[in-house]
This record gives structure tokens, C-alpha cells and sequence, in this order.
């Protein structure tokens, strides 16, 4: 339908980019990027009306995302970048597919799936991303490709680790020569924290961050990190304990990479800390977090595990409280401790259980408000939560 909608705006339409690299492998992907030669928003604009889809515009950068259902369909102009300077973010003008495709980062992502009709699902292959993508090699597209943004070399590693895949032999000699030349010093901390969180929001990002402490580019990051066994560990068991929890929603999947950059920071000296605090975007609870799990040892994560098995539902809320549930597993995980399933099913209950009556029905009382309609409130919730009080009149009957 996206072919026959192109051909009526007389426009060609390729599908390119990981989404190909992906169907290739068979493996999933939600993303879909789509390069128009010729308006690249008027077919969106025409394409999220067929669909009935959001839209926004980029009209700078002449792209466009839709987002259709779950899904996101990012519609770009074919374009050409070139770079002012090395490590620069890049300028663009408008060209065709060919050279859209080339100035992307490696072979295996530079693929393109025509959806015109004619030639529906033809596969667009200008520098052999398929055969690289049999081999299992990350290829750059042209020699200088890691100066012109080092943050390539991340990538690839990320690419590299994620498939299963080595760096060409060139590839890796070029990223070598690269990261002698300090090319990675000029990328902006802001590009340097994004990327970091592109490999903790990986599956499974431990062998890339191996990887990352094998090429010494650690100071890029975190410069006060120091890799060993013990931290490889604490991570491996951080991703265990998810696919533990895999798709019970017991863990919010946009915050997955905090527990691994909590435990990253955990390792980390203090003087490296506030390096990586005064660097980082970092919001307010993250910051508290780092500095909470500092002075934590591993008797806190396993008081938890007494109070599931010995205690009440209240005496856990005490324990968890000030906790967020981010920090929670970067403790547990650190430890290995058991039952951390376990733990993760009673915070959910925890954190879901509400007293009924509410600050203002205490105030309509004729309760004088103050300090203790926290400790009304908190005693009503507690007794709540270990079956003591189970309804509203049970709650006023606590009142009294
Ligand atoms: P992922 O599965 O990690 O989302 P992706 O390939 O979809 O991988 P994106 O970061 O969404 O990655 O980028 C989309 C496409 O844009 C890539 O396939 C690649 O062709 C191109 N691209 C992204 N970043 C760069 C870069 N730094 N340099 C050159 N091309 C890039």
C-alpha cells in the first residue's frame, strides 16, 4: 500500500536502515525508516493521512515521523551530509538514494528495500551490506567514516556485540587509528551519555561494554572506571535477573539501563562520580540514587529478603522506602541475592496499596492539618497493607 501510495505521488520510496538489516536477520524490529527521493513530507503528510496516523514535521532536516500504532515510521528526504568539520554534527542538502545511503555508517545498515510496485521488495545493495550481513562483518562505507563522527566506533561495537559480528579488518584498523588520533575526545559528553545508554538498553549489554574496556574507551565515558570481574559480574547478573522477569512488566523498560549505569557508578571512585554527575544529564533521583547506593552494602539488600520471609507487607514499605525500584535491582543484582522475583511482585502490591480516605477527607473531619496526617495516613496504609483495615469503614473505625 505504501508502494501504491508512492507511485500516485510519483515519488520512489525505499524502506533502509536497520529495518532492513533485520528482516535479513530475522530478526524483529518496530522501527521503520523510509527515504523518498523527492518531497520526503509531502508523501508523509499523504502517507499518515492513508493511515490515519500522527504526524510530525521536521521541515529543517525535510523529515517526518509517523507514529502508527505501536509503531514508528520515520519518512526522510534522500539526502547528502557533509561535515564542516571532523566529530561536527553534519549540514545537508537533498540528493538521491544512492548517496543517502552512503553516508551511513556501515554496509550491513546501508541496505534498502524499493516499495514501489513494479519493483516491490527489490533489494538496493550499492556496497555489499548483504554479503557482509552473511559474513557477520561490520564494514565502514569509506575510509574516513570514524573521523567524520567517531561515535561510529561505538556503534559499531554495539552492532558487532549485539550480532554476534566482527569488525573488517580494515574497520577495526580505522577505528584503531581513530582512537589513537583521541577522534572520540571531540564527540560532546551529551552524544557521548547517548550512546552509553544505546548499549545499557541492548539485550544484553555486558559483552559490548567488555568490549568498550578492551578498545580502552572507558575515559570517553566514565574515566574513573575501573573494569574487573567482580563488576562484569554484578551486570551479568542484572540481565539474568531480567530475562528472569522478561515480559511481566515487573520493571519498566524505558529505565532498564539505569540499574546498570547505578552499578557502573558503584564501582567508581567518589571524585569519578561527581565527574560523571557534573558531565551527565542526569535527573535529580538519578543523582540521589548514585549517592544512596554508595553507602549500601550488601546486609541493606538482604534485610529486604528477611522482611519477605519473616515480616510484614509494612515492614517491607519501611524498608523500600526512599528506594526507587531502579536502585533496588542495581542493589540486588550487585549482591546476587535471592528472591529478587520475589521482592519485585511485593513492591508492585506495595506501591498500588492507597488508604481511602485522603489528606482533604481528614481536613473536612475537622482534623487540624499538620505532620501527623502523614503518620495517620502512613499507620492507616501500613495496617492496610497487612490486612488489619480492608475497607473504608475500617479505615474511619481506625480513626477513632
Ligand atoms: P537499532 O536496532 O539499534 O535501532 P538502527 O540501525 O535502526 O539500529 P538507528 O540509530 O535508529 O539505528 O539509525 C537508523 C539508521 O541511520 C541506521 O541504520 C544507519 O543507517 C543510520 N545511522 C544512524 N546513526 C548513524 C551515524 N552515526 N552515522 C551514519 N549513519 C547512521
Amino acid at each position: 500500500n505504501i508502494g501504491q501510495l508512492a507511485d500516485e505521488a510519483n515519488v520512489k520510496v525505499y524502506v533502509v536502515g536497520g529495518f532492513v538489516r533485520d528482516l535479513l536477520l530475522g530478526v524483529n524490529n518496530l522501527d521503520i525508516d523510509l527515504v523518498v527521493e523527492g518531497d520526503g513530507i509531502a508523501f508523509a503528510t499523504r502517507l499518515a493521512r492513508f493511515l490515519r496516523a500522527r504526524l510530525r514535521v521536521h521541515e529543517k532536516f525535510g523529515t517526518a515521523m509517523i507514529l502508527w500504532e505501536d509503531q514508528k515510521i520515520d519518512v526522510a528526504t534522500a539526502r547528502r551530509e557533509f561535515y564542516q568539520h571532523p566529530a561536527a554534527l553534519p549540514q545537508v542538502e537533498a540528493s538521491n538514494l544512492r548517496q543517502d545511503l552512503y553516508r551511513r555508517d556501515f554496509t550491513i545498515n546501508a541496505l534498502a528495500l524499493q516499495l514501489n510496485l513494479p519493483s516491490f521488495g527489490y533489494l538496493v545493495d550499492f556496497f555489499s551490506g548483504r554479503k557482509d550481513l552473511d559474513q557477520g562483518l561490520i564494514r565502514v562505507l569509506y575510509n574516513l567514516s570514524f573521523v567524520e563522527d567517531p561515535t561510529r566506533i561505538i556503534r559499531a561495537i554495539r552492532f558487532e556485540q549485539r550480532y554476534d559480528f566482527t569488525m573488517e579488518v580494515e574497520t577495526l584498523e580505522f577505528a584503531h587509528e581513530a582512537i589513537s588520533r583521541k577522534m572520540i575526545g571531540e564527540v560532546s559528553h551529551e552524544r557521548m551519555f547517548d550512546e552509553l545508554l544505546l548499549i545499557l538498553q541492548e539485550k544484553n549489554p555486558v559483552p559490548a561494554l567488555r568490549r568498550v574496556t578492551e578498545m580502552n574507551l572507558w575515559d570517553y565515558f566514565l574515566p574513573d572506571l575501573e573494569w574487573s570481574e567482580r563488576l562484569e559480574r554484578e551486570l551479568t547478573t542484572l540481565t539474568e535477573l531480567y530475562q528472569e522477569v522478561k515480559d511481566r512488566e515487573l520493571v519498566p523498560l524505558e529505565t532498564r539501563w539505569m540499574p546498570y549505569f547505578l552499578i557502573l557508578t558503584k564501582h567508581m571512585k567518589p571524585e569519578g562520580v561527581k565527574l560523571a554527575i557534573d558531565r551527565y544529564p542526569l535527573k535529580m533521583w538519578i543523582r540521589e540514587a548514585i549517592v544512596e547506593l554508595a553507602s549500601t552494602n550488601e546486609q541493606t539488600g538482604l534485610l529486604m529478603e528477611q522482611s519477605l520471609q519473616y515480616g510484614k507487607l509494612s515492614d517491607l514499605d519501611k524498608l523500600f522506602q526512599g528506594w526507587s525500584i531502579e536502585a533496588f535491582l542495581a542493589l540486588r543484582a550487585s549482591y546476587a541475592l535471592p528472591k529478587t522475583v520475589e521482592l519485585l511482585e511485593a513492591w508492585h502490591i506495595i506501591k498500588k496499596c492507597k488508604t481511602i480516605i485522603t489528606g482533604k477527607e481528614l481536613k473536612e473531619m475537622g482534623i487540624k492539618p499538620g505532620p501527623h496526617y502523614k503518620t495517620l495516613l502512613n499507620q492507616m496504609r501500613w495496617d492496610r497493607l497487612d490486612g488489619i483495615v480492608q475497607s473504608y469503614e475500617e479505615e474511619l473505625e481506625h480513626l477513632r
